[in-house]
């Protein structure tokens, strides 16, 4: 599928609701969802034997764009049920994300809670990640964090950032409440050391 019909196609889905502050629900943009799906099929991490799991999945833009992209099989974890919507061809599991096994899956894609709000929320996320079977760990965060690298080496894995952007953050998570506020963003392509 072509960049900006992948854009297009992923900027119609159902809108995140970002509705619950504690949750840190910042939704990707379609433009955003789709370079970043472009870019792991470039660095060769998907293709049609792919399962994907995407952790914090939200409307799933992130999972759905790996599995217009072709993915084997996409699952979409994510706590809140307001943001799930039926999507021929991927599976929900609406709960924490310590809630799933860990199991069959080699690419994991998220754009977890980054513990601006709640401090340590990404925490589950990430350790969750690197103690399952995936082969190939895609982790969105805001481009100040730098506790991600350290904590990756510790259990094992071994990151570099594949590409940055900005991120509108809605209104009622920006510090001036009466426009959206622009963050810079970075994405980490992990892989066993
Ligand atoms: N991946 C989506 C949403 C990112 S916002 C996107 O990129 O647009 C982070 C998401 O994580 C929110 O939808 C929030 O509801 C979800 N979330 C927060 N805590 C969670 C938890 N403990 N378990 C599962 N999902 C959680």
């Amino acid at each position: 599928m072509r960049l900006r019909h992948l854009a297009m196609e992923l900027s119609k889905l159902p809108p995140h609701p970002q509705h619950d502050v504690k949750l840190e629900q910042y939704a990707t943009e379609g433009d955003f969802a789709a370079r970043w799906i472009a870019e792991i099929i470039q660095l060769g991490d998907l293709d049609d034997s792919t399962r994907v799991v995407d952790l914090g999945a939200g409307n799933g833009i992130l999972g759905i764009g790996c599995h217009l992209a072709g993915a084997a099989s996409t699952l979409l974890v994510e706590i809140d049920s307001d943001c799930q919507h039926d999507f021929t061809g991927v599976e929900w599991l609406i709960g924490d994300v310590n809630d799933w096994p860990g199991e069959d899956v080699d690419l994991i894609i998220m754009n977890p809670p980054w513990g601006v709000q709640t401090p340590k929320a990404d925490r589950s996320f990430l350790e969750v990640a690197f103690n399952s079977q995936a082969k190939v760990i895609y982790v969105l965060h805001s481009s100040r964090s730098t506790h991600l690298e350290p904590l990756a080496e510790s259990i094992g894995w071994a990151g570099e950032i594949v590409l940055k952007g900005a991120f509108r953050i809605p209104a009622t998570y920006a510090h001036h409440q009466s426009q959206n506020d622009v963050t810079e963003v970075s994405v980490w392509r992990f892989v066993r050391d």
